[in-house]
């Protein structure tokens, strides 16, 4: 095949860069694949194309319209897989691994589009917490909200995902209303560049809002500012190199470091040989190892056992790498394909044998020569001695590599795994909870995600080293002390928090969203009349009043079996420190609300969906009245058929203190 001319993708253009390219050599063969350079980019037209053009483009847009995007971006993907999968052999991945990266990827982007319509407002804004009072008379109140950061997400890849690792930056990144910029590892750049080329061809991103670096990054950190951040996952050496970037510490430039670690896997005391849980842990450590041959970030790298049961799970391990096999993963039967390239399995090589000098090799020949291709057997070391072997903690083999060692009891397990100071991942295997709680507030301040698995989770758990879009990746210290993803967390990465302070309405006003204390205006429309388009925020139905009787309350509890006492016997509510005598059920005063502000005829209202935030304040005794105001809260179109109001249900009895208050959910017609 003749080999690809990759381009970079700048100022909306695709540009062919200038001056010596780089040959990209086939993980499998050696031959050059592609060639790939920058030479000639203006890096900070690049820089201002995305803030000048890109940024306010996104900008405009809401979350939804964003959400929207994310989801065309995945199905074009999905809808040219093939063409991915066509490229990825030659980086050395097998079909499986490639499932990972190119249906992973897409499905990262789903889970975006799907998190910000469901959890996002169809706004521009983003509400964070509740808000917070700050004055006695109501006046001055306190909001913290997100905005979108005016600059540009610098993302720098690594190269074992080419695909994944785009785009699960890319889903937080865009729904934020960020453009980018991305810069793909070179050895895999080919299958990034293709993956990126798809998303542009399907044409439903504004300009500017990507663009694409096929080399080195010239100039372009001399000129970001406080608005940009730089989103790194690679080796510790390239992040500590960018990080201490003049322009990056003296401009706050926000730093994402997702780096090497090294993460462990620990046999509960409980687990020995007989156990699910046993099976499953020389299974996980395996398929660990073997996985995108152990270029996985979150790759078991250390594997933990007692003492006792060491020499099993050794045997028990290299039966199960015996069975691997290594070759040209389009052949049928292969199972590991090879590492990215020749570079990176000399480095893997060499820290095999800087492991080896305190630790032993039990199976695996990492000097098997496979004639072409950059193939590796996967490599198993045991250290007898693991706290007087330093570089099994602190040397990362980027490959099919692990080590086990032996464990006194799980205070010293624990111990052992935060001794890689700081992780991405680690698990534990076990079916005593006892264990996975002292697991838990022993090892969580070093581990950004941890897995307990046992028999109960084994067929469904999604495993040690799958990285979720709706949990968080990164970890502290040695991991790079970044975090990514994590559903809407990950979309704050790119936005700024603010708190802002004024009066509730002017801050109604400006968030979308009604706040206690902000003007509830009323109309001769009852709003279930009115369709999500002619309900203003704010707009509040308040009823009648009714009297709720001792006869009520009494119905209530037979027709529903509540005769819990507080209702029923007035000696014993005497005698709570709450009641001063018999008084009437929560679950009636709700009831008797949708009775007071429901209007029932068929009409823009379909369903409610919900109730939150359900607060009762004040009882309500026989004799008493009642009555509601209903404001709408918030809204929410997320279809043409369908959308969401939030309504603020405040329940007042005759001296207007709140009875009773809540978030009422309906699906209305937009
Ligand atoms: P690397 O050499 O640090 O490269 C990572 C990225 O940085 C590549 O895109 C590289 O581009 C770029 N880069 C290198 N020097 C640069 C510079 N001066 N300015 C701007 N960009 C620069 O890392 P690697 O060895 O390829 O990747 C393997 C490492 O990544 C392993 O240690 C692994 O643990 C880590 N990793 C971590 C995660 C995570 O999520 N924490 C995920 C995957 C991998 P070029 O390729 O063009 O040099």
């Amino acid at each position: 095949m003749k080999p690809l001319k990759l381009l970079n993708f700048a100022e909306s253009q695709w540009v062919q860069g200038q001056g010596n390219l780089v040959d990209l050599p086939s993980a499998l063969t050696g031959e050059t694949i592609a060639s790939t350079g920058s030479g000639g980019l203006d890096f900070k037209a690049m820089l201002d194309h995305a803030r000048k053009v890109g940024g306010p483009a996104l900008r405009k847009l809401t979350f939804h319209e964003r959400a929207h995007m994310l989801k065309a971006l995945a199905n074009a993907i999905m809808a040219r897989k093939e063409e991915l999968y066509a490229l990825n052999y030659d980086t050395g991945a097998t079909r499986n691994d490639g499932w990972i990266d190119i249906e992973g990827g897409a499905g990262t982007l789903f889970s975006f589009s799907s998190k910000g319509r469901r959890e996002l407002p169809n706004g521009r804004v983003l509400i964070d917490g509740a808000m917070e009072p700050l004055s006695r008379g109501g006046t001055f109140v306190g909001q913290h909200v997100f905005t979108p950061l005016q600059g540009v997400a610098v993302h720098i890849n690594a190269f074992n995902f080419p695909v994944w690792g785009m785009l699960e930056k890319l889903g937080p990144t865009l729904l934020a209303g960020v453009p980018a910029i991305v810069k793909p590892a070179s050895a895999t750049a080919w299958l990034a560049e293709a993956a990126f080329r798809i998303m542009i061809e399907a044409d439903v991103l504004p300009p500017g809002a990507l663009q694409f670096i096929a080399g080195s990054t010239g100039d372009l950190m001399d000129h970001l500012t406080c608005q940009d951040v730089v989103s790194f996952t690679g080796s510790a050496a390239t992040a500590m190199k960018l990080q201490s970037h003049p322009v990056i510490a003296r401009e706050s430039v926000r730093f994402i470091a997702e780096r090497d670690s090294l993460n462990a896997s620990i046999l509960g005391p409980d687990a020995g040989p007989g156990t699910p849980e046993f099976d499953l842990f020389v299974k996980e450590v395996a398929r660990e190892m073997t996985v995108k041959a152990g270029q996985k970030c979150t790759a078991i790298r250390r594997a933990m056992a007692p003492a006792e049961h060491l020499d099993a799970v050794q045997a028990a391990l290299a039966a199960r790498l015996a069975k691997v096999t290594i070759g040209d993963p389009r052949e049928e039967g292969v199972t590991m394909g090879a590492l990215a390239s020749i570079d990176q399995r000399n480095s893997v090589r060499e820290a095999v044998a800087e492991l080896a000098k305190s630790a032993r090799i039990v199976a695996g020949d990492p000097d098997r020569d496979f004639g072409t291709g950059s193939f590796l057997e996967p490599i198993l070391l045991r250290s007898d001695d693991p706290w007087g072997s330093p570089a099994i903690h602190d040397v990362e083999p980027f490959g099919p590599v692990a080590t086990i060692m032996p464990y006194r009891d799980l205070d010293d397990a624990i111990a052992l795994a935060n001794r890689g100071m700081g992780s991405l991942a680690l698990s534990l295997f076990t079916y005593d909870t006892d264990a996975a709680r002292d697991f838990v507030l022993g090892a969580g301040a070093y581990h950004g995600r941890m897995v307990i698995l046992d028999r109960t989770s084994a067929k469904e758990s999604t495993g040690h080293g799958s990285p979720l879009p709706v949990l968080v990746h990164g970890g502290p210290g040695r991991a790079g002390g970044g975090e990514e993803m994590g559903g809407v967390r990950g979309v704050a990465h790119y936005m700024q928090r603010t708190a802002l302070q004024s009066a509730p309405e002017m801050l109604a006003k400006v968030i979308g969203q009604w706040l206690p204390g902000a003007d509830k205006p009323t109309g001769d429309t009852h709003p279930f009349r009115l369709r999500i388009a002619e309900l203003d925020v704010g707009y509040t139905l308040k009823t009648a009043s009714r009297t709720v009787t001792l006869e009520d309350v009494e119905h209530f509890a037979h027709f529903t079996g509540d005769t819990f006492y507080a209702h029923m016997d007035d000696e014993a509510a005497k005698a709570s420190p709450i009641f001063e005598g018999r008084v009437a059920h929560g679950y009636l005063i709700l009831s008797f609300a949708a009775g007071l502000f429901v209007e029932p005829a068929p009409g823009p209202v379909l369903a409610n969906t919900g109730l939150e935030n359900l607060r009762f304040q004040t009882p309500l005794y026989p004799g008493d009245a009642m009555r509601v105001e209903l404001t709408v809260k918030s809204k929410s179109v997320r279809d043409e058929e369908k959308g969401e109001v939030r309504w603020a249900v405040a329940i007042y009895n005759q001296k207007d203190e709140v009875v009773a208050t809540y978030d009422l959910l309906t699906m209305n017609r937009p």
